[in-house]
């Protein structure tokens, strides 16, 4: 059969592939990027199904606008209020499925065959597939552990006039890293200076362990003149509540928003309404700090446990910043000529499983990185796993 020439572009995951031999009983996985299910806050959102199908059946049962359910738009745009973001309103936001929808509708209405971005190196492989799909030139900007290196990034913009740049300024995926402050406000500038769209992804930055990060580039922009218009932020409650609701928002300037809502409509006409019906009434009941203050207490546990693990286990085998939130610890191999793929292997026959970093980056890969996730497996399974691992290194250099 013959498909379309843009499917050329993009490959199968290489993380998909390693995702078939995690059917191994007893492994301990750090693989995925899921979070911890025994952390959904099952009852409150029992009471919001409930509310919402007593209280709003027609809404929640029906069709609805291609912008979003109009209680939940009024919700989120509260919801970014509370995180600093005061002069958003409900008609600026309009709700994605999922934040995934959101990077879609940006690649479908902002890049043609032969266009440049650029992205952080590494990124959410996601974006750099879906950025490909629509014919993007992905280029790379490194990332340390203050983020993205934005003298590097702005070089990287005079150089290539890309149409967008893609980061993850908040306890990135898979880095960890956070964008400081300075850095964050260079970010604006550069926008407003370039005139180049800066698309804000935070899926994850209400997950802090114990200091709230940086405010957003939203949040930072009201006060960097023009940057406003340039910047497009992305929402998701995947994270901080369940991904399976599907559940994520878009945030940009109207002209491009209402592109993106015309996409949107060409392709799921709607976010299903009983989801938003669902979510609307989470928030409206209150539910949202508290589900918060505990999914951060547990991550952070997890996140030390990990650490602590890695260091006495590994020792300088291994360096890592730890992050400050978020789900990921980005490790490197310090060992000479590295290959973390090839350690990964190893480590399924151990009983362990990561992702290998090499995909994550849309350049220049750096084979001796690999992604751990500390969310889903507690303290005892995550130091199980951590000796698993250091076994695995050692059964590579023997
Ligand atoms: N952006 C990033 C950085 C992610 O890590 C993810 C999920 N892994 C998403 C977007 C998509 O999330 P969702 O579609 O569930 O909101």
């Amino acid at each position: 059969m013959q498909f379309a020439e843009r499917l050329n572009n993009v490959e199968t995951s290489a993380i998909r592939e390693l995702f078939k031999l995690l059917g191994k009983p007893g492994i301990v996985s750090f693989a995925g990027g899921f979070p911890d299910a025994a952390l959904f806050d099952v009852e409150g959102m029992k009471a919001a199904a409930q509310a919402a199908l007593t209280e709003e059946p027609g809404a929640a049962l029906q069709y609805g606008a291609t912008e979003g359910y109009q209680p939940l738009r009024e919700q989120l745009a509260g919801f970014m209020h509370g995180k600093g973001v005061a002069d958003v309103a409900a008609d600026q936001l309009i709700v994605t499925t999922g934040s995934q929808q959101a990077l879609d509708l940006l690649g479908k209405t902002m890049i043609s065959p032969g266009d440049k971005v650029i992205v952080e190196g590494p990124t959410f492989l996601a974006t750099i597939q879906c950025f490909r799909l629509y014919g993007a030139e992905v280029i790379s900007a490194p990332v340390d552990a203050q983020g993205v290196q934005v003298d590097v990034l702005e070089r990287l913009i005079v150089e290539h006039r890309p149409k967008l740049v893609y980061l993850i300024p908040t306890f990135g995926n898979p880095s960890g890293a956070t964008l400081s402050l300075e850095r964050r406000k260079r970010v604006l500038e550069l926008a407003a200076q370039y005139q180049v769209l800066v698309v804000e992804d935070d899926p994850y930055g209400d997950l802090y362990f114990d200091a709230a990060p940086p405010p957003s580039l939203l949040a930072l922009s009201k006060d960097v003149p023009g940057s406003r218009e340039w910047l497009a932020h992305c929402g998701s409650l995947s994270k901080v509540l369940s991904p399976g609701l599907r559940i994520g928002w878009l945030i940009a300037n109207p002209e491009l928003l209402s592109r993106a809502v015309m996409c949107k409509q060409f392709s799921d006409a709607h976010t299903s309404t009983f989801a938003q019906a669902t979510a609307a009434q989470y928030l409206k009941a209150g539910h949202m700090p508290a589900a918060l203050a505990k999914v951060r207490k547990v991550y952070a546990a997890r996140a030390q446990a990990m650490m602590d693990a890695l260091r006495s286990e590994l020792g300088d085998a291994v360096e890592f910043t730890p992050p400050a939130g978020g789900l990921f610890l980005w490790l490197r191999l310090t060992g000479e000529g590295a290959d973390a793929g090839a350690l990964a292997k190893q480590a399924i026959e151990q009983g362990v499983a990561f992702v290998p970093g090499a995909p994550f980056f849309s350049q220049n890969p750096d084979t001796a990185t690999l992604r751990l996730s500390f969310a889903t497996a507690d303290e005892a399974r995550i130091r199980e796993g951590v000796q698993r691992l250091k076994r695995a290194l050692e059964a590579v250099h023997a």
